[in-house]
């Protein structure tokens, strides 16, 4: 099944339930009312363009081509251009703009073919598409895993890709949901009985671009974990449990429902 018909059907994912977690009347304002969005970040238009390259690299490379560092930024160029124009609402963040980006995507691409191993492993799929349930919860999670890899000893490598403006640590990548999503997603989805290693791709939007490659791994205790959270996230959605943030971080400052929000909160 296609990932458009997935989420045509009423699912979780993993971005679901961490939007759900970081702030629940946001999620309820995207998700449930879905109230139209004030403005769409730049940054996720670019991060989905740099995803849309990256799947086109590795697309032509399961086809046995490899495309040049040039190709690979004139795709960009294409993407960028493209996804702007049709995002009329589109909200730049300081200093940046659709140069300034279209510029900044085309070295971090540089960077990524520069850096990324060629030939380290097999790859088994780009861009799958995932559903699978879980007990007590009457609809599945789906997703879509960026690349799926298999190694000499037959381990999976399972890896995402990520556009970050700075640099995460290990412990931020040990506690990935999103990762522990698709560990959980790859054991319900045949490779149960491999060895399942994770890799997070990071292209860093730093003055000078940066790729980093960092592995992770979940055990049995991870995998409950995540299974609890799935569960208690769907028991707060299924009680209409929407909290807003109450930290006043960050998120509040690029929520794309803010004015929505204040409305709610002030009557
Ligand atoms: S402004 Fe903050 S509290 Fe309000 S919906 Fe957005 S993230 Fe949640």
């Amino acid at each position: 099944m296609n990932i458009s018909t997935l989420r045509s059907m009423p699912h979780l994912s993993a971005s679901s339930i961490q939007s759900y977690n970081g702030c629940g009347l946001q999620y309820k304002f995207s998700r449930v009312e879905k109230v139209t969005r004030e403005f769409t970040s730049d940054n996720l238009i670019f991060g989905s363009t740099i995803h849309q390259v990256l799947s086109d690299y590795n697309e032509e490379k399961l086809m046995g081509n490899t495309l040049s560092a040039q190709e690979l930024m004139e795709l960009f160029e294409h993407y960028w251009t493209a996804n702007v124009n049709k995002t009329p609402d589109i909200r730049y963040s300081r200093g940046k703009n659709f140069d300034v980006l279209l510029q900044q995507g085309k070295e971090m691409i540089k960077t990524f073919i520069s850096q990324v191993p060629k030939d380290e492993y097999e790859i088994l799929a780009v861009e799958e598409p995932f559903r699978f349930n879980i007990d007590d919860i009457d609809i599945p999670i789906i997703g879509i895993m960026d690349l799926v890899e298999r190694d000499e000893q037959n381990t999976i490598i399972i890896s995402d890709y990520k556009t970050m403006s700075s640099s995460v640590t290990i412990n931020e990548i040990d506690q990935n949901f999103q990762l522990s999503v698709y560990y959980l997603a790859a054991k319900k989805n045949g490779y149960a009985n491999n060895d399942i290693v994770l890799k997070l791709d990071c292209l860093m939007k730093t003055k000078t671009p940066q790729f980093k490659q960092i592995y992770t791994h979940r055990s049995e205790e991870d995998e409950k974990r995540t299974i609890k959270i799935i569960k208690e996230t769907w028991n707060g959605i299924q009680k209409e449990v929407f909290l807003p943030n109450a930290q006043g971080t960050w998120k509040c400052n690029y929520c794309e429902f803010a004015n929505q929000c204040r409305e709610y909160l002030l009557n």
